[in-house]
């Protein structure tokens, strides 16, 4: 299999890096879709896969840098001729978002315009998502993978529910972590993978920064946590990914970040703290998360 890194970043709009999107396209040439934050549909076409050819998507929490594009990722696929929906898998609250986008919904005015087309008439399957809202245990399983999931600790879970998803399929076992703190749950999860992908939003020193200043409520992993826990679980190979934006070197986003973190430090040079800290548990493979970037396992 392969998994592209279609969305590396969080929640702001970021020129370097899309919202929060993996692709694993198995040996057999179907792809599964986790997440759809802001960004990840171009990126799918960059990477020369269709929208319209994606079998499921699981959406691990309903932020806004997880599903931003998901209205475009479906009604792309609808006009490039998909002849079903993707299967959308989700938290509780999942259904109410997918059937208020389109017949109906926030997008009314373009699927009227749209399904005005007798050619569009005739895949009008391809805007009917069938969704499954899952709670911890099995959460999808079809001829050629098994997903398994469980609650992570993110957001308050009467606002959102957040999962941690494990991706079984030829023999190799992928876990992604969604947003979460570290979690006993994402460690099993986690337990002896090919490969996690974990979030890790922010390096130590802009968590300190933002403890002190009481910015930012929602929970995340430090690099330090990130380690020691890749560690525990025995993965095999280590990707962390949802990164915020304090690699960034474009003013705009220095300058909307005032109030988050220390602006002045600023900048890829981070990436190497971030590593380090790592680094202080976790001894295996490990490769930082950047748009697109394609891993084979
Ligand atoms: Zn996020
Ligand atoms: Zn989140």
């Amino acid at each position: 299999m392969r998994i592209t890194m279609l969305g590396t970043g969080a929640a702001f709009v970021d020129p370097d890096r899309a919202q929060s999107g993996i692709l694993i396209t198995l040996d057999n040439g179907r792809h599964y879709l986790f997440d759809c934050g802001a960004g990840i549909t171009r990126n799918m076409v960059r990477a020369n896969v269709s929208p319209a050819d994606v079998s499921a998507v699981f959406l691990t929490h309903l932020h806004h840098d997880h599903v931003c594009d998901f209205p475009l990722f479906v009604i792309t696929g609808w006009m490039w001729e998909r002849e079903d929906a993707p299967v959308v898998i989700g938290p509780k609250g999942t259904g109410h978002f997918v059937r208020n986008l389109f017949e109906g919904g926030a997008f009314k005015a373009d699927f009227d315009a749209r399904s005005a087309y007798p050619r569009r008439q005739k895949n009008l399957a391809a805007v009917r998502p069938r969704v499954i809202e899952v709670a911890p245990g099995l959460a999808y399983e079809d001829a050629h993978v098994r997903m398994t999931c469980d609650w992570v600790e993110h957001i308050p879970r009467e606002i959102s529910e957040c999962f941690g998803v494990r991706f079984e399929a030829e023999g190799k076992v992928v876990a992604f972590s969604g947003d979460t703190a570290p979690c006993a749950a994402m460690e099993r999860l986690a337990a002896g993978a090919d490969l996690l992908i974990h979030e890790c939003t922010f390096p130590e020193s802009f968590i300190e920064h933002r403890r002190k200043t009481g910015v930012g409520t929602f929970a995340h992993t430090s690099p330090t946590e990130l380690g020691r826990l890749a560690a525990r679980a025995g993965v095999k190979r280590l990707l962390p990914t949802h990164f915020g934006h304090f690699d960034s070197t474009h003013a705009l986003i220095k300058r909307v970040a005032t109030h988050h973190f220390p602006v002045e430090q600023m900048g890829p040079h981070l990436m190497d703290e971030m590593v380090r800290d790592i680094r202080k548990h976790y001894a295996g493979p490990l490769q930082l998360a950047a748009d697109l970037l394609r891993v084979d396992l």
